[in-house]
């Protein structure tokens, strides 16, 4: 259970002083809904307000903290003039300027002859100096408590800069001394100060420096972060080591029957890769490897065949995939191979209903079936498996975490393979899944030809679709994929039919649409007549981004490309190079492009190495735009940048090695301390098993 020393970080932002309902909702808008949301909440910039000239020395455009008497209040005549409070010091005269202002509110505020302490930035208008919409107006006395360096704070709309400081600052004071869980000779080598001085300090910075990635507070805070996630990544990871394995061989013989039957002969990662999964089954802990290769490296080939090394020993493997489409494309590769070998494989989505459904369903609970291909379906509560063994998940961040333990409560001591297309950064793998076991496909298949890439403004749809008619006319076939539009798929439908019509008064009754909320038999019938060629353009959203395959395309459109991520878009391109025809992928942009999404575009333009496009990828976004990672279901880090603190990432992971080496179930005091971190960065579930 979450320690009490953190039960006041863990109290709703609304329990603090000063926060009531409204300002709780933007406040939780912008932060968080706990008081610890607000410690993180990290300034973004700084007011150094310790400059206090007199009047006449303070120059135009640089924040100055006054102490000046107030001589007269000039409220306008009509609306469109501000309303002026001129006040002087011995050097000159400074006049204070409100637009809209409330008359009550300023002759309280300030009233004349008072002295008053004013900071805000100065301004010089005809030969004089004014403050418009001074930042702070207190009483002289106030003067050393304005004499400071305020943090700016990242804000979101309706919430005024002063009370969400004085909201963070409320927590910030009080916040709670916690043991230490970093080893003292590397905090003491790093220089980096206790939690409680990080925090303090994080939100009180000097200097541009300290808002810096590197200022050593924020450097504690971010490794304290990743020493959480990695820690509790090992700590899972461990877990999983000790449970039972099952040791899975076989002779090998289905495996050579299909090998004989492919078409061609395995790539040398291909090979590898088998060879890694056959040890992994061999040995006694429970695999958990992923397989990643890039769209066309031969990822199913792979699946399939050690798929049957679970079923050569008499077990059962699924192959699961994120889409319908998917799964039945899976099987039809699968299927004729399964034949070659003799091996009895079915077909499992939501499509099958009733009397098929539950044929399939007494097939795989008799162990009649081997090898199974099927969507979420296989989720389900009433599935059963005689004795299921092994299990490939294609396309894994489409399935949440939950769905794969449900889908591991099928088997007895279940060994997965996880495959992704998506090519993982080094540096957001270890950050996902830890040390996981990886095996990577970085050959392409022989026959793959590079496509060429090539951006074009919207603006010259026309000549696009002169292109297109001319690339079909030699028989090519296209994808033109719509765009993603905030991802609503009413509006992403909407894009697309629109586009379908457009192109069907040109193109007529050849062109098809694909989309999200077909049903399972429309959508295999539109996908049917495009590889069979009675449909040449394919009208899709998104739907095609993983794994379809239909080798006769050659040609892929992208409407307003901009709005797609590099990897995504990558993905998209990926459809196409895939037969023995030249192909070619083009990128419409909606005009001005942005820095970031012209970038892109050249990265996709310049290579077509899925690695390379995953590191650029992630620079590209660097820590601001996490929509990519989001989507990809990879974490996102508060105070860490992934970009910036890449090498503490690996500390975190050696650290959390360590640790769990001497201390497994954290019982040390350091341990203690380390409990307590898990809870701070809400790994409670994971801290939850730790023997008490
Ligand atoms: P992905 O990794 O994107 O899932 P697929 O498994 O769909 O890739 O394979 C893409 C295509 O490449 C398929 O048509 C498959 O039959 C073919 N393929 C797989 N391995 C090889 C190989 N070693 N040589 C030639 N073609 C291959
Ligand atoms: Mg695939």
């Amino acid at each position: 259970m979450r320690p009490e020393t953190l039960f006041p970080l863990f109290a709703p932002a609304t329990s603090l002083p000063g926060i009531g309902a409204r300002l709780a909702r933007l406040v939780e808008r912008v932060s968080g809904p706990h008081v610890v949301d607000l410690l993180w909440h990290l300034p973004t910039g700084l007011i150094d307000r310790r400059f206090a000239p007199k009047v006449a020395e303070a120059p135009a455009g640089v924040v100055a903290t006054m102490t000046v008497r107030v001589e007269a209040h000039s409220p306008p005549r009509n609306r469109r003039v501000p309303y002026k409070v001129r006040c002087s010091d011995d050097s000159g005269a400074l006049d204070l300027v409100f637009f809209h202002a409330r008359r009550e509110y300023l002759e309280t505020a300030l009233p004349p002859g008072s002295i008053r302490v004013v900071s805000g930035k100065v301004e010089r208008y005809d030969g004089g100096a004014q403050m418009s919409h001074p930042d702070h107006i207190g009483a002289a006395e106030d003067l050393s408590g304005l004499l400071t360096v305020e943090p700016v704070y990242p804000l979101t709309a309706g919430l005024p800069p002063r009370p969400l400081q004085r909201a963070i600052r409320e927590p910030v004071n009080r916040a709670p001394a916690l043991p230490e869980w970093n080893d003292p000779a590397w905090l003491a080598d790093r220089g980096w100060p206790s939690w409680r001085e990080s925090v303090q300090a994080v939100h009180a910075p000097r200097a541009a420096a300290d808002l810096e990635p590197g200022a050593p507070a924020r450097m504690r805070l971010a490794y304290d972060e990743l020493l959480a996630n990695q820690l509790a990544l090992s700590i899972v990871r461990s877990r999983r080591r000790r449970l039972p394995g099952r040791r899975i061989a076989g002779d090998g013989a289905l495996r050579s029957k299909v090998v004989a039957a492919l078409p061609f002969s395995l790539t040398g990662s291909q090979t590898s890769a088998l060879a890694e999964i056959a040890a992994d089954l061999a040995s006694n802990s429970r695999m958990l490897r992923l397989l990643q290769g890039d769209v066309g490296s031969g990822k199913t080939v792979v699946a399939f065949l050690s798929m049957l090394i679970a079923v050569e020993a008499g077990a059962q493997a699924v192959l699961m995939a994120p889409t319908e489409i998917l799964a039945r494309q899976h099987f039809a590769t699968v299927a004729p191979l399964a034949e070659a070998a003799g091996v009895p494989a079915a077909v499992l989505t939501g499509r099958e209903k009733g009397r098929a459904r539950q044929a399939a369903l007494d097939r795989l609970a008799s162990g009649e079936v081997a090898a199974i291909v099927g969507t979420h379906a296989l989720f389900q509560e009433d599935v059963d498996f005689r004795d299921l063994a092994f299990a490939v998940i294609d396309e894994q961040h489409r399935f949440g975490v939950h769905q794969r333990l449900s889908l591991a409560a099928k088997g007895r001591a279940l060994h997965m393979l996880v495959m992704t297309a998506t090519p993982i950064p080094r540096t957001l793998m270890l950050a996902s899944y830890g040390d996981l076991d990886v095996s990577k496909l970085t050959e392409k298949p022989a026959g793959r030809r590079p496509v060429d890439t090539r951006a074009m403004p919207l603006t010259r749809l026309e000549e696009v679709a002169t292109r297109l008619e001319s690339a079909l006319a030699r028989g090519a076939r296209a994808y033109w994929v719509c765009p993603l539009v905030e991802e609503s798929e009413a509006v992403d439908l909407a894009a697309a039919t629109g586009r379908r019509a457009a192109l069907a008064q040109r193109f007529g009754d050849r062109v098809g649409l694909l989309h999200g909320r077909m049903r399972g038999a429309e959508k295999d019938a539109v996908m049917a007549r495009f590889a069979g060629g009675d449909v040449v353009i394919l009208v899709a959203t998104t739907v095609i981004e993983v794994g379809v395959d239909v080798p006769e395309a050659s040609v892929i459109v992208i409407e307003h490309a901009e709005r797609f991520g590099l990897a995504q878009l990558h993905q998209l391109r990926g459809r196409v190079g895939r037969g023995d025809r030249s192909s070619a992928c083009l990128l419409l942009y909606d005009e001005p492009l942005g820095d970031t999404a012209r970038a892109r575009l050249n990265a996709l333009r310049e290579t077509d190495d899925g690695f390379r496009i995953a590191e650029e990828d992630l620079r590209l976004r660097g820590a601001g735009e996490l929509l990519g990672t989001r989507q990809s279901g990879l974490p996102e880090f508060r105070l860490a940048d992934l970009g910036a603190n890449a090498g503490l990432l690996a500390a975190a992971r050696d650290d959390a090695r360590l640790i769990l080496e001497r201390d497994a179930e954290l019982t040390t005091e350091r341990g203690r301390a380390l409990r307590t971190l898990l809870y701070l960065f809400e790994r409670d579930a994971v801290a939850n098993t730790l023997r008490s």
